[in-house]
Protein backbone atom coordinates (compact mmCIF):
# COMPACT_ATOMS: atom_id res chain seq x y z
CA UNK A 1 0.00 0.00 0.00
CA UNK A 2 1.60 3.31 -1.20
CA UNK A 3 -0.06 6.41 0.29
CA UNK A 4 2.09 8.99 0.11
CA UNK A 5 4.54 11.35 -2.22
CA UNK A 6 7.75 12.10 0.47
CA UNK A 7 9.83 15.09 -0.72
CA UNK A 8 13.21 15.15 0.89
CA UNK A 9 14.19 18.27 1.92
CA UNK A 10 17.63 19.92 1.68
CA UNK A 11 19.00 22.72 4.48
CA UNK A 12 22.18 24.56 5.69
CA UNK A 13 23.01 26.06 8.68
CA UNK A 14 19.29 26.91 10.21
CA UNK A 15 18.06 27.82 6.18
CA UNK A 16 16.29 25.42 3.81
CA UNK A 17 18.31 25.09 0.17
CA UNK A 18 15.68 26.55 -1.86
CA UNK A 19 16.22 23.30 -4.34
CA UNK A 20 13.17 22.13 -1.74
CA UNK A 21 10.44 24.11 -2.82
CA UNK A 22 11.79 23.35 -6.70
CA UNK A 23 10.69 19.54 -5.30
CA UNK A 24 7.42 20.32 -3.69
CA UNK A 25 6.25 22.42 -6.74
CA UNK A 26 7.14 18.92 -9.22
CA UNK A 27 5.71 16.86 -6.47
CA UNK A 28 2.35 18.92 -6.68
CA UNK A 29 2.50 18.23 -10.56
CA UNK A 30 2.94 14.77 -10.20
CA UNK A 31 -0.67 12.84 -11.44
CA UNK A 32 -0.67 10.60 -8.29
CA UNK A 33 -0.77 14.05 -6.06
CA UNK A 34 -4.48 14.65 -6.86
CA UNK A 35 -5.18 11.49 -4.67
CA UNK A 36 -1.85 11.64 -2.07
CA UNK A 37 -1.34 13.57 0.56
CA UNK A 38 2.60 14.88 0.20
CA UNK A 39 4.76 15.15 3.03
CA UNK A 40 7.81 16.80 3.79
CA UNK A 41 10.60 14.78 5.34
CA UNK A 42 14.06 16.77 6.75
CA UNK A 43 16.92 15.21 8.45
CA UNK A 44 20.13 16.29 10.32
CA UNK A 45 20.87 18.65 13.22
CA UNK A 46 19.21 22.36 13.63
CA UNK A 47 16.14 21.76 11.45
CA UNK A 48 13.47 23.16 13.73
CA UNK A 49 13.50 26.55 11.76
CA UNK A 50 13.69 25.23 8.12
CA UNK A 51 10.84 22.27 8.85
CA UNK A 52 8.79 25.29 10.24
CA UNK A 53 9.71 27.86 7.30
CA UNK A 54 8.68 25.11 4.77
CA UNK A 55 5.46 23.95 6.93
CA UNK A 56 4.48 28.00 6.42
CA UNK A 57 5.58 28.44 2.96
CA UNK A 58 4.16 25.23 1.59
CA UNK A 59 1.14 23.96 3.77
CA UNK A 60 2.52 21.22 3.82
CA UNK A 61 2.94 18.86 6.81
CA UNK A 62 6.59 18.43 8.03
CA UNK A 63 8.22 15.17 9.25
CA UNK A 64 11.39 15.81 10.86
CA UNK A 65 14.30 13.76 12.11
CA UNK A 66 17.00 15.74 14.95
CA UNK A 67 19.66 14.25 14.60
CA UNK A 68 22.55 15.77 16.58
CA UNK A 69 25.12 13.50 15.87
CA UNK A 70 24.62 14.32 11.89
CA UNK A 71 26.06 18.18 11.92
CA UNK A 72 27.31 17.29 8.32
CA UNK A 73 25.17 14.88 5.54
CA UNK A 74 26.09 11.38 6.03
CA UNK A 75 24.05 9.18 3.07
CA UNK A 76 24.16 6.48 5.30
CA UNK A 77 22.29 7.79 8.20
CA UNK A 78 19.95 9.24 6.04
CA UNK A 79 18.96 5.77 4.59
CA UNK A 80 18.60 4.07 7.75
CA UNK A 81 16.33 6.69 8.75
CA UNK A 82 14.32 6.52 5.60
CA UNK A 83 14.00 3.07 5.33
CA UNK A 84 12.80 2.92 9.21
CA UNK A 85 10.54 5.93 8.24
CA UNK A 86 8.61 4.00 5.20
CA UNK A 87 8.87 0.47 6.71
CA UNK A 88 5.35 -0.77 6.51
CA UNK A 89 3.81 1.55 3.71
CA UNK A 90 6.61 2.67 0.84
CA UNK A 91 5.81 5.48 -0.50
CA UNK A 92 4.92 6.23 -4.20
CA UNK A 93 7.70 8.64 -5.15
CA UNK A 94 10.24 10.17 -3.31
CA UNK A 95 11.46 13.46 -4.76
CA UNK A 96 15.27 14.06 -3.97
CA UNK A 97 17.66 17.16 -5.61
CA UNK A 98 19.71 16.11 -7.77
CA UNK A 99 22.50 17.52 -6.05
CA UNK A 100 25.85 15.69 -4.88
CA UNK A 101 23.94 14.49 -1.41
CA UNK A 102 20.91 13.79 -2.93
CA UNK A 103 22.74 11.56 -5.92
CA UNK A 104 24.71 9.71 -3.47
CA UNK A 105 22.12 8.32 -1.29
CA UNK A 106 18.61 8.09 -3.65
CA UNK A 107 20.66 4.82 -5.41
CA UNK A 108 20.68 3.07 -2.36
CA UNK A 109 17.28 3.89 -0.99
CA UNK A 110 15.95 2.63 -4.27
CA UNK A 111 17.53 -0.83 -3.43
CA UNK A 112 16.49 -0.71 0.31
CA UNK A 113 12.51 -0.07 -0.76
CA UNK A 114 12.79 -2.38 -3.76
CA UNK A 115 11.65 0.70 -5.87
CA UNK A 116 13.28 1.91 -8.91
CA UNK A 117 15.51 5.18 -9.19
CA UNK A 118 15.29 7.59 -11.71
CA UNK A 119 17.92 10.35 -11.37
CA UNK A 120 18.75 13.75 -13.07
CA UNK A 121 14.96 14.36 -14.36
CA UNK A 122 14.60 18.08 -16.43
CA UNK A 123 10.82 17.46 -17.44
CA UNK A 124 7.77 15.54 -16.46
CA UNK A 125 5.32 14.49 -19.16
CA UNK A 126 1.90 13.49 -18.14
CA UNK A 127 -0.28 11.57 -19.97
CA UNK A 128 -2.98 8.93 -20.09
CA UNK A 129 -0.92 6.11 -18.74
CA UNK A 130 0.25 8.53 -16.44
CA UNK A 131 3.86 10.47 -15.79
CA UNK A 132 6.74 10.35 -17.53
CA UNK A 133 10.21 11.51 -16.47
CA UNK A 134 12.17 13.01 -19.17
CA UNK A 135 16.15 12.58 -18.53
CA UNK A 136 19.14 13.86 -20.63
CA UNK A 137 21.54 10.68 -21.67
CA UNK A 138 24.94 10.64 -23.63
CA UNK A 139 25.97 13.53 -22.19
CA UNK A 140 22.93 16.27 -23.07
CA UNK A 141 22.74 15.05 -26.40
CA UNK A 142 19.36 12.94 -26.50
CA UNK A 143 16.35 12.91 -23.85
CA UNK A 144 15.09 9.56 -22.57
CA UNK A 145 11.91 9.23 -21.38
CA UNK A 146 11.05 6.85 -18.96
CA UNK A 147 7.91 5.36 -16.94
CA UNK A 148 8.70 3.24 -14.13
CA UNK A 149 6.81 0.14 -13.96
CA UNK A 150 7.58 -0.66 -9.92
CA UNK A 151 5.48 0.71 -6.71
CA UNK A 152 7.84 2.80 -5.49
CA UNK A 153 9.59 5.34 -7.27
CA UNK A 154 12.80 7.76 -5.79
CA UNK A 155 13.32 9.86 -8.40
CA UNK A 156 16.08 12.59 -8.83
CA UNK A 157 15.35 16.40 -10.05
CA UNK A 158 17.63 18.48 -11.73
CA UNK A 159 17.62 22.17 -9.27
CA UNK A 160 16.80 24.87 -11.06
CA UNK A 161 14.47 23.35 -13.76
CA UNK A 162 11.27 23.16 -12.09
CA UNK A 163 10.32 27.16 -10.43
CA UNK A 164 9.11 26.74 -7.07
CA UNK A 165 5.94 28.08 -6.10
CA UNK A 166 4.77 31.50 -4.44
CA UNK A 167 4.48 31.19 -0.58
CA UNK A 168 1.25 29.33 -0.23
CA UNK A 169 -2.02 31.67 1.64
CA UNK A 170 -2.97 28.18 3.39
CA UNK A 171 -3.05 27.28 6.81
CA UNK A 172 0.71 26.45 7.85
CA UNK A 173 1.26 22.46 7.57
CA UNK A 174 2.08 20.59 10.98
CA UNK A 175 5.27 19.92 12.17
CA UNK A 176 6.15 16.37 13.46
CA UNK A 177 10.09 16.96 15.22
CA UNK A 178 11.36 13.49 15.97
CA UNK A 179 14.54 12.53 17.65
CA UNK A 180 16.95 9.79 16.14
CA UNK A 181 19.73 8.21 16.78
CA UNK A 182 21.22 6.02 13.97
CA UNK A 183 24.99 4.35 14.25
CA UNK A 184 27.05 4.55 11.25
CA UNK A 185 28.82 1.31 10.50
CA UNK A 186 30.88 2.48 7.37
CA UNK A 187 31.27 6.06 7.13
CA UNK A 188 32.14 8.29 10.03
CA UNK A 189 32.71 12.33 8.99
CA UNK A 190 35.33 14.48 10.41
CA UNK A 191 33.45 17.59 10.24
CA UNK A 192 33.64 20.00 7.08
CA UNK A 193 36.35 22.38 6.00
CA UNK A 194 34.63 25.42 4.31
CA UNK A 195 36.70 26.18 1.34
CA UNK A 196 37.51 30.07 0.94
CA UNK A 197 35.90 30.05 -2.97
CA UNK A 198 35.95 33.74 -4.29
CA UNK A 199 33.51 34.05 -7.28
CA UNK A 200 33.43 37.89 -7.44
CA UNK A 201 35.30 37.69 -10.08
CA UNK A 202 32.91 36.38 -12.85
CA UNK A 203 30.24 37.16 -10.77
CA UNK A 204 30.96 41.27 -11.71
CA UNK A 205 32.39 40.80 -15.41
CA UNK A 206 30.63 41.86 -18.24
CA UNK A 207 32.63 39.24 -20.62
CA UNK A 208 32.75 35.78 -19.54
CA UNK A 209 35.22 33.43 -21.27
CA UNK A 210 34.78 29.67 -20.14
CA UNK A 211 37.08 26.91 -20.35
CA UNK A 212 35.16 23.58 -20.56
CA UNK A 213 37.48 20.01 -20.61
CA UNK A 214 37.60 20.46 -24.61
CA UNK A 215 40.52 22.38 -24.31
CA UNK A 216 42.20 19.01 -23.52
CA UNK A 217 45.29 20.09 -21.84
CA UNK A 218 45.60 22.88 -18.77
CA UNK A 219 48.34 24.32 -21.38
CA UNK A 220 45.58 25.45 -23.59
CA UNK A 221 44.13 27.86 -20.43
CA UNK A 222 47.13 30.29 -22.16
CA UNK A 223 44.46 30.37 -25.44
CA UNK A 224 41.38 31.27 -22.49
CA UNK A 225 43.70 33.95 -21.23
CA UNK A 226 45.08 35.73 -24.16
CA UNK A 227 40.88 35.16 -25.56
CA UNK A 228 39.69 37.10 -22.25
CA UNK A 229 42.63 39.56 -22.55
CA UNK A 230 40.75 41.17 -25.81
CA UNK A 231 37.79 42.31 -23.49
CA UNK A 232 37.74 45.00 -20.79
CA UNK A 233 35.56 43.98 -18.00
CA UNK A 234 36.55 40.23 -18.95
CA UNK A 235 37.04 37.11 -16.27
CA UNK A 236 38.00 33.83 -16.62
CA UNK A 237 35.69 30.90 -15.59
CA UNK A 238 34.87 26.80 -15.83
CA UNK A 239 33.31 23.85 -15.91
CA UNK A 240 33.28 22.23 -12.55
CA UNK A 241 35.63 18.99 -14.63
CA UNK A 242 38.19 21.84 -14.91
CA UNK A 243 38.48 23.10 -11.49
CA UNK A 244 38.28 19.52 -10.09
CA UNK A 245 41.08 18.74 -12.45
CA UNK A 246 43.18 21.65 -10.52
CA UNK A 247 43.49 23.73 -14.12
CA UNK A 248 41.36 26.39 -12.39
CA UNK A 249 40.28 27.72 -9.27
CA UNK A 250 37.17 26.36 -7.46
CA UNK A 251 35.84 30.34 -7.35
CA UNK A 252 35.98 30.35 -11.49
CA UNK A 253 33.25 27.29 -11.58
CA UNK A 254 30.16 28.16 -13.42
CA UNK A 255 26.95 26.09 -12.44
CA UNK A 256 24.86 24.65 -9.70
CA UNK A 257 27.43 23.73 -7.80
CA UNK A 258 29.66 27.02 -8.48
CA UNK A 259 28.61 30.44 -9.49
CA UNK A 260 25.65 31.95 -11.43
CA UNK A 261 26.67 34.48 -14.30
CA UNK A 262 24.86 36.85 -16.39
CA UNK A 263 27.37 38.53 -18.40
CA UNK A 264 26.79 40.72 -21.56
CA UNK A 265 28.66 38.06 -23.08
CA UNK A 266 29.67 34.52 -22.08
CA UNK A 267 32.12 32.55 -24.65
CA UNK A 268 32.26 28.96 -23.91
CA UNK A 269 34.91 26.80 -25.01
CA UNK A 270 34.82 23.15 -25.12
CA UNK A 271 31.93 22.82 -22.92
CA UNK A 272 29.27 20.23 -23.64
CA UNK A 273 26.68 22.18 -21.96
CA UNK A 274 25.64 19.48 -19.14
CA UNK A 275 22.20 21.02 -17.58
CA UNK A 276 24.34 21.44 -14.36
CA UNK A 277 26.53 24.08 -15.58
CA UNK A 278 24.23 25.49 -17.91
CA UNK A 279 21.94 26.03 -15.15
CA UNK A 280 24.83 28.90 -14.01
CA UNK A 281 25.20 30.56 -16.89
CA UNK A 282 21.88 30.46 -19.46
CA UNK A 283 20.73 34.41 -17.94
CA UNK A 284 23.71 35.78 -19.55
CA UNK A 285 22.70 38.22 -22.61
CA UNK A 286 24.39 36.50 -25.48
CA UNK A 287 26.38 33.07 -25.19
CA UNK A 288 28.53 31.83 -28.14
CA UNK A 289 29.63 28.40 -28.04
CA UNK A 290 33.04 27.20 -29.80
CA UNK A 291 32.59 23.15 -29.78
CA UNK A 292 34.00 20.39 -32.36
CA UNK A 293 30.62 18.66 -31.80
CA UNK A 294 27.55 19.82 -33.76
CA UNK A 295 25.39 17.87 -31.62
CA UNK A 296 26.88 19.61 -28.33
CA UNK A 297 23.91 20.28 -26.41
CA UNK A 298 25.76 23.85 -25.18
CA UNK A 299 24.54 24.83 -28.53
CA UNK A 300 20.59 24.48 -27.45
CA UNK A 301 21.01 27.00 -25.07
CA UNK A 302 23.76 29.59 -27.83
CA UNK A 303 23.14 32.54 -29.94
CA UNK A 304 26.15 31.91 -32.28
CA UNK A 305 27.54 28.35 -32.22
CA UNK A 306 30.59 27.95 -33.58
CA UNK A 307 31.46 24.27 -35.19
CA UNK A 308 35.32 24.24 -34.62
CA UNK A 309 38.09 22.52 -32.94
CA UNK A 310 38.92 25.66 -30.37
CA UNK A 311 42.61 24.87 -30.57
CA UNK A 312 42.89 26.24 -34.40
CA UNK A 313 39.44 28.66 -34.20
CA UNK A 314 40.40 30.68 -31.02
CA UNK A 315 44.77 31.61 -32.27
CA UNK A 316 42.95 32.17 -35.53
CA UNK A 317 40.11 34.30 -34.20
CA UNK A 318 42.75 36.44 -31.90
CA UNK A 319 44.77 37.05 -34.58
CA UNK A 320 41.78 38.24 -37.13
CA UNK A 321 41.19 40.48 -34.18
CA UNK A 322 44.75 41.61 -34.03
CA UNK A 323 44.94 42.35 -37.41
CA UNK A 324 41.87 44.43 -37.55
CA UNK A 325 42.43 46.60 -34.96
CA UNK A 326 45.99 47.53 -36.04
C1 LIG B 1 25.60 17.02 -8.47
C2 LIG B 1 26.40 17.57 -9.63
C3 LIG B 1 26.73 18.91 -9.64
C4 LIG B 1 27.47 19.44 -10.72
N1 LIG B 1 27.76 20.77 -10.73
C5 LIG B 1 28.39 21.29 -11.81
C6 LIG B 1 28.64 22.70 -11.91
O1 LIG B 1 28.32 23.49 -11.01
N2 LIG B 1 29.27 23.16 -13.02
C7 LIG B 1 29.67 22.35 -14.05
O2 LIG B 1 30.24 22.84 -15.03
N3 LIG B 1 29.45 21.02 -13.98
C8 LIG B 1 28.84 20.47 -12.88
N4 LIG B 1 28.64 19.13 -12.82
C9 LIG B 1 29.28 18.28 -13.85
C10 LIG B 1 28.49 18.25 -15.15
O3 LIG B 1 27.51 17.23 -15.07
C11 LIG B 1 29.41 17.93 -16.34
O4 LIG B 1 30.11 16.73 -16.09
C12 LIG B 1 30.43 19.04 -16.63
O5 LIG B 1 29.80 20.30 -16.70
C13 LIG B 1 31.10 18.75 -17.97
O6 LIG B 1 32.17 19.63 -18.13
P1 LIG B 1 32.72 19.97 -19.58
O7 LIG B 1 31.61 20.47 -20.43
O8 LIG B 1 33.90 20.85 -19.37
O9 LIG B 1 33.30 18.57 -20.09
P2 LIG B 1 32.74 17.51 -21.12
O10 LIG B 1 31.35 17.12 -20.79
O11 LIG B 1 33.77 16.45 -21.18
O12 LIG B 1 32.68 18.28 -22.52
C14 LIG B 1 33.80 18.66 -23.25
C15 LIG B 1 33.29 19.23 -24.56
O13 LIG B 1 34.40 19.74 -25.29
C16 LIG B 1 34.22 19.42 -26.66
N5 LIG B 1 35.57 19.39 -27.26
C17 LIG B 1 36.54 18.45 -27.07
N6 LIG B 1 37.66 18.81 -27.72
C18 LIG B 1 37.38 19.99 -28.34
C19 LIG B 1 38.13 20.86 -29.18
N7 LIG B 1 39.41 20.60 -29.49
N8 LIG B 1 37.52 21.97 -29.66
C20 LIG B 1 36.22 22.26 -29.36
N9 LIG B 1 35.47 21.46 -28.57
C21 LIG B 1 36.04 20.35 -28.06
C22 LIG B 1 33.52 18.08 -26.67
O14 LIG B 1 32.81 17.90 -27.89
C23 LIG B 1 32.60 18.20 -25.46
O15 LIG B 1 31.33 18.68 -25.85
C24 LIG B 1 27.90 18.59 -11.77
C25 LIG B 1 27.55 17.24 -11.75
C26 LIG B 1 26.81 16.73 -10.69
C27 LIG B 1 26.43 15.28 -10.70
Amino acid sequence: MTDIIAVIAEHADGGVNPVTFELIAFAKKLPEAESLPIQVLILGADIQNPAREIAKASGLDVVGYEIPAMPVYNGELYNQILVRHFSGAPPRYVCIAHTSSGADFAPALAIELNGACIGGIEDLLISEEGGCFARPVYGGKAIAHIRPPAVTSILTIQPGIFKSDPPSDQEPGTVDIRSASPTPRWWHSNGVKQMAVDTQGIAEAEIVVAAGQGIGEQENLDLIDQLASIFSKSAIAGSRIVCDLDWLAYGCQVGVTGATVSPRLYLACGISGAIQHVTGMRGSEFIVAINKDPSAAIFQVADICVVEDLTTFIPTLIETYRQTRD
